[in-house]
């Protein structure tokens, strides 16, 4: 027999399969089988894309492979990373690294460990029917209680309990000690309320739900692509949950995409409560051995619903029936590594291959998303309470970052008591720093970007490499002391309204990318759920998913900030960041009130937010978007060419420039980017209406590249569908 193995390389320029004669003992060599093979002259690890009864080439100048991995991948998951490779311009053996479990190519196994169990007898010696040798010493009440611990819990990890003690009723045979392999798995965090037993759905729900049994019930892969369109706080997670129930009843599993499980970590907790341990969890904050583990209950089927971010997309499922997509509107579903593959996109491709239901869910959809699904509606919130009123805040001829009516509204809420959610997409203290003098601004050395002042730290930072140094106190080219600030951060306004308002009944917290790791998050949402009032602060982190029943107030800060940004989608996310924050107030016993601070009020992504209107949006958007040709009317795609060298950079985007000509597509650049990490870079963008030949033109002109003797000094990254 032949394998056709596709090495894990990360060089462009090799592209397999290559073909290796399996040995009589290899028969169990399947396709996703993970080997262990020589590959130019050096050992390497390779999955098998293919079995082959001859090969082109003569059977002895085939190498064998030296052993095979216990673990490998499912064959449709070796499909989707082939298909993957080609959608995104990548190569198959980096696509292949995303679909393996995780740290299977570093040696990951199972944890081994002593399990110890409650034997026959020692279930007799609790009942007190066991009838020991006499002279036999009686247990000790510390032993009857160990014993009857270990019934109540079933198998334990012995060292949980003591192994010592364990061994002493083992050698009187009340207790089995062995080695066995357990499963790692990850703490949980619980936050917010979750009931093990599905509510009366609303009438909205109900629809909503049928019409996703509809589709689960047909076969084939046809019209099963769903958008479920609800405000926030319209249960929308109700209805996943019963879509997952459902899914599971008839035998299939069920994928379920989530932002980020730190910042959401609700969501994840009713699925727990929910389903129990057939819910497998994947992310950032979990160890390796951890996602190992729960990846091995998800391929072996003792867990059937995966939930978990972007990377979830991949979970070794099958026969999955059911994908859904939380929150779908969110940045992080696109991954930024190569292939920089877009979790949605993949999403719907493997719910097209498994037949199953594609399940997107949002307050505020991409107008993408309107376009390509079949539209299901929760119009109204929950306990039927309307959604806060939001006032836009003219900061022109303002000097303080609050504006007068924001401070009074603030002060009112202190008074009375409640909670306030306060948004600022900006970490740090203030944005720049510039000199009084001479007017010299501290820049980073590696980009060309500002540096942002963190005062706490005491340093200012780059926000694109991490580059730091120490705050400065003169001025480096004209020795003046005067260092003037400018703007303010998340840090900056945590200061000032911890210093006006804060006491110990009314915390002040931040939630941003300097405020820790993942565990540290979690605790801040459930400290700031836990108080009786307070102020939580921070960047688009506070805006997502949570449900807090007692926030009065919502106010966004520099709402027009996102809107500076040079990208088609910038309306978009101002819409969306406005709305989601809106969703956050009003949702308990407390009516709701919203205040936005901004410097473009009569911007249409603000003005359609204030008034509650998704569909007005998103209609304005389109014939915006087919104007211009983006999508979904076109896909975009863009190449970045980076280089110590300028001028080679350059050099290499006007060569690729030349070469990504197709039919009907539009090529624009090359445009110069920001320096960034000591590289200069120059950009492409390709707009196409066919995706597909685009994407085709674009692989080989940049493999071609790639092959190019001159290739080394200057890297290329594609990015098909760019956010
Ligand atoms: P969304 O995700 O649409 O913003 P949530 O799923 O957070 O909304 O639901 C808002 C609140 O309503 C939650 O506290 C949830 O437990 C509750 N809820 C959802 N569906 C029902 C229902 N059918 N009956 C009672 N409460 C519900
Ligand atoms: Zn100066
Ligand atoms: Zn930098």
């Amino acid at each position: 027999m032949i394998a056709r193995v596709q090495p894990l390389t990360r060089t462009r320029a090799v592209r397999g399969p290559f073909d290796y004669r399996l040995r009589p003992d290899q028969s169990e060599v399947a396709v996703g089988s993970l080997l262990r093979v020589p590959f130019g002259g050096r050992p390497s690890l390779g999955v098998v894309v293919g079995l082959a009864g001859t090969s082109e080439l003569e059977p002895d100048r085939l190498a064998e492979p030296d052993g095979v991995l216990p673990v490998g991948v499912p064959p449709d998951l070796v499909r989707l990373a082939e298909w993957m490779a080609g959608e995104y311009c990548s190569t198959p053996a980096r696509a292949l690294g995303l679909v393996l479990a995780p740290g299977a190519t570093a040696g990951q196994r199972r944890k081994r460990a002593l399990i110890a169990e409650l034997s026959r007898s020692g279930e007799r010696a609790l009942d007190g029917t066991l009838e020991e040798p006499p002279g036999t010493r009686a247990l000790t009440d510390r032993q009857r209680a160990l014993l009857a611990q270990l019934r109540s819990r079933g198998p334990t990890v012995a060292s949980e309990l003591g192994t010592e003690a364990l061994k002493r009723l083992q050698a009187r045979g009340l207790v089995a000690i062995a080695q066995r392999e357990i499963a790692r798995r990850p703490a949980r965090h619980s936050v917010g309320s979750a009931s093990a037993t599905p509510p009366p759905l609303t009438p909205d729900q109900e629809r909503a739900l049928a019409e996703i049994l509809v589709a689960l019930s047909r076969p084939g892969s046809d019209r099963k692509e769903l958008l479920l369109h609800g405000v926030t706080g319209s249960g929308k997670t109700e209805v996943y949950l019963q879509a997952v129930q459902a899914t599971l009843a008839v035998g299939r599993s069920a994928i379920v995409l989530v932002p980020e499980i730190a910042l959401t970590p609700q969501a994840l907790h009713r699925f727990q409560t929910r389903f129990g341990d057939i819910v497998a969890v994947m992310h950032s904050g979990m160890s390796q051995g951890e996602r190992y583990d729960e990846w091995l209950r998800l391929a072996s089927g003792d867990a059937r619903v995966a939930v978990g971010p972007r990377s979830a997309v991949f979970a070794p499922l099958s026969d999955i029936g059911l994908v859904i997509i939380d929150e779908e509107h969110e940045g992080s579903y696109k991954h930024e590594g190569d292939p920089r593959y877009d979790a949605r996109t993949v999403a719907a491709r493997r719910a097209r291959d498994h037949a199953a239901v594609l399940l997107l869910g949002t307050a505020t959809p991409r107008p993408e998303t309107v376009s390509s699904c079949r539209h299901l509606r929760l119009p109204r919130r929950i306990d039927g309470r309307a959604l806060p009123p939001v006032e836009v805040l003219d900061m022109r001829g303002q000097h303080h970052p609050l504006h007068p009516v924001t401070r009074h509204a603030l002060a009112d809420l202190r008074r009375e008591g409640g909670k306030a959610i306060v948004l600022l997409n900006r970490r740090g203290w203030s944005n720049f720093l510039s000199c009084r003098s001479c007017g010299r601004v501290w820049m980073c050395p590696h980009c060309e970007v500002a540096l942002v002042l963190h005062r706490a730290g005491g340093f200012v930072a780059c926000h694109h490499c991490g580059h730091r140094e120490r705050v400065p106190s003169r001025c480096p080219k004209c020795a003046s002391v005067a260092v003037a600030r400018h703007g303010a951060g998340t840090e900056r306004i945590e200061r000032e309204l911890t210093d006006a308002l804060g006491a110990p009944d009314f915390p002040v917290l931040r939630l941003d990318a300097d405020s820790s790791g993942l565990h540290e998050r979690a605790r801040t949402l459930e400290r700031f759920q836990a108080a009786a009032g307070g102020l939580l602060v921070g960047t688009q982190m506070v805006a997502k998913g949570h449900d807090f029943p007692d926030v009065a107030l919502g106010i966004v800060l520099d709402a027009d900030q996102t809107l500076r940004f040079p990208d088609f989608r910038a309306e978009e996310r101002t819409f969306a960041l406005i709305t989601q924050l809106a969703g956050r107030a009003g949702r308990g016993t407390r009516a709701g009130r919203v205040l936005v601070q901004t410097l473009a009020p009569e911007a249409r992504s603000i003005a359609f937010a204030a008034h509650h209107d998704s569909d007005g949006f998103i209609a304005d958007e389109l014939i915006r978007r087919e104007a211009l040709r983006y999508p979904p009317y076109a896909s975009l795609i863009r190449i970045v060419c980076a280089a110590a060298d300028g001028a080679a950079a350059h050099a290499t985007a006007r060569d690729l420039h030349a070469r990504v000509q197709a039919p009907g597509a539009t090529v624009l650049g090359p445009a110069p980017l920001f320096r960034l990490r000591d590289r200069e870079r120059s950009q492409i963008v390709i707009k196409a209406t066919d995706r597909a030949a685009a994407i085709a033109t674009v692989s080989a002109a940049v493999d071609e590249r790639a092959r190019a003797a001159s290739a080394r000094r200057v890297s290329v990254s594609v990015d098909v569908d760019p956010q």
